[in-house]
């Protein structure tokens, strides 16, 4: 809302009457207290001057009026000091200073009729009580005070041979009433403007304290947990009720407790680790709520100046579902949903960095190619379902027997590929046969004699930069062992070596 602020330039009052009234509404309570003052020392003063009128002027015709006009004056000043405490409002207090002065206007312009030092002293008092005593609109004071000196110098001058210092004295009371008028506009307009001025500070303090109160209740109400903290030693400014909820209230009570729950280097990223203002960060990050497993949580967060303090505000958005649900895709985008060993592209690319791994090290990699015997017949004979059942009795048989840097993986049908880390062809060809006798041993059920398998083994050779020509020697040597009669294992040989072979 606006506020109107114009101020009359002559009275020093609000050009607004609205604003006026509210403005003395608002000064009630201290010109009471003011006014109770002034009418009590208005009819003590006065009752003390009967002393005075006793002294100078018993006897003399002035007596009884004196007398009578202070008696005036004293009375009045104690009625308006009674009726005071039927005031409410401004309306009435500004009546009853009017009421005193209109019976004080007469009753001093009485009293200082005598041509003495005393009156001519109050002479020049008149005006300043007249315009400073009570809290009379402007306009008011100034038509009291004139009126107020100028009858008193009426009466003061009245009946006495015309002296020439009589216009100076007119002058001077002039020129007090102008000066009084100036020093009375001059504080009405001060009033008004400190008024106004710790009117707007008022407001701004509730303006300021209402966005607070809506930047608060904006914060608890963000969804996610949301972390205010200080970004050059980590102080917990805020949490959010929803990061109360995540970490519990403990937690959320300090900074160190709210610490314990990030990895250092995570925590860290809150603090040094951040972009520049106005950047957003974003990181996967692990943390560990004191009553709950571990959750992976992705960390938006940004630096911003408040309060003049560089703050941090985090939100943690709990990404534990999406994550388990990638490892999931994961696993079935490299698993063969059948065996559960893996499939044949991610044979490819372990067998990739394998190679680079064995050139790196040194060390040798073998590879095997193994294929079941006549399984063609199983299925016809047995059914499919125990054709399944034999494809994962085999790929149970490969969990058994390899050690966990091997791999096994369905290349397809009812082929498989073994890749053997730190083996060469020898080595490969043990395992070969270790795997064949264990298929031969094996019993399964709705097959009425055993499985068997013929194994191709070949080991990558120094140079070679892929898989592919190691797997073609061993595909090689699986077929010279089905050639050979199946149920065997034959490494691959250069064909003037021959090939050294093993099984039934
Ligand atoms: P060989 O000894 O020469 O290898 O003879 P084979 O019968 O094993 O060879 P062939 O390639 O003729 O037959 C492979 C069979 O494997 C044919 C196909 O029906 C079967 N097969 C392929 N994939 C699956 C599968 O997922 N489940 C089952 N039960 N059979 C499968
Ligand atoms: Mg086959
Ligand atoms: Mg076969």
């Amino acid at each position: 809302m606006q506020i109107q602020t114009t101020i009359f330039t002559l009275g020093g009052e609000f050009a607004d009457p609205a604003r006026e009234s509210e403005f003395r509404a608002e000064r009630m309570p201290e010109w009471l207290r003011y006014c109770r003052l002034a009418f009590f020392w208005a009819a003590l003063l006065n009752a003390l001057f009967y002393a005075n009128d006793f002294l100078r002027f018993l006897g003399t015709p002035h007596f009884a009026v004196a007398v009578t006009a202070r008696s005036i004056l004293v009375f009045v000043s104690l009625v308006c000091l009674a009726l005071l405490r039927r005031v409410r409002g401004f309306r009435e207090l500004h009546t009853l200073g009017l009421v005193w002065c209109a019976a004080a206007v007469p009753a001093c312009a009485v009293l200082l009729s005598p041509q003495t030092e005393a009156a001519l002293f109050f002479l020049f008092v008149l005006p300043i009580i007249y315009t400073q005593g009570f809290p009379l609109a402007f306009r008011a004071a100034a038509v009291v005070s004139l009126l107020g000196s100028g009858l008193a110098l009426a009466f003061h001058l009245a009946g006495k041979p015309w002296a020439a210092w009589e216009l100076g004295l007119l002058l001077a009371l002039v020129t007090e009433n102008a000066v009084l008028l100036l020093l009375l506009s001059r504080s009405n307009r001060l009033q008004r403007q400190e008024w106004t001025a710790s009117r707007a500070a008022e407001r701004a303090g509730l303006e300021l304290d209402e966005h607070r109160r809506m930047l608060q209740t904006l914060l608890k109400a963000v969804p996610a947990p949301l972390l205010v903290l200080s970004r050059s030693h980590g102080a917990l400014f805020q949490a959010n009720a929803a990061a109360r909820r995540f970490f519990g209230e403990a937690a959320c009570s300090d900074a160190a407790s709210i610490r314990a729950c990030f990895r250092p280097e995570d925590f860290a990223r809150l603090t040094s680790d951040l972009p520049p203002a106005g950047e957003v960060a974003e990181h996967e990050i692990r943390v560990f709520p004191p009553d709950g497993p571990p959750r992976d949580m992705l960390l938006v967060a940004t630096t911003a100046v408040a309060g003049g303090r560089e703050t941090v505000l985090a939100i943690l958005v709990d990404v534990t579902r999406r994550k388990e649900m990638e490892v999931h895709l994961q696993w079935l985008a490299s698993t063969d949903p059948l065996t559960g060993l893996a499939n044949r592209s991610r044979f490819f690319e372990e067998a990739a960095r394998e190679i680079g791994r064995a050139r790196r090290n040194g060390h040798s990699l073998a590879v095997l190619m193994v294929d079941i015997d006549y399984f063609k017949r199983i299925n016809d004979t047995c059914g499919h379902d125990v054709g399944d059942a034999a494809l994962r009795a085999f790929a149970g048989l490969c969990g058994g027997l390899l050690r966990g840097q091997d791999l096994a993986a369905r290349l397809g049908g009812e082929e498989f590929g073994l890749l053997l880390p730190e083996t060469d062809g020898e080595g490969g060809l043990v395992l070969a046969e270790r795997l064949r006798a264990g298929v031969e041993g094996m019993r399964l059920e709705g097959l009425a004699g055993p499985m068997t398998i013929s194994v191709g083994v070949a080991e990558v050779l120094p140079g070679e930069e892929g898989v592919d020509a190691a797997l073609s020697r061993a595909d090689h040597a699986l077929y010279e062992a089905k050639r050979a009669g199946r149920n065997r294992a034959v490494a691959y040989a250069c064909p003037s070596q021959g090939e050294a072979s093993a099984g039934a």
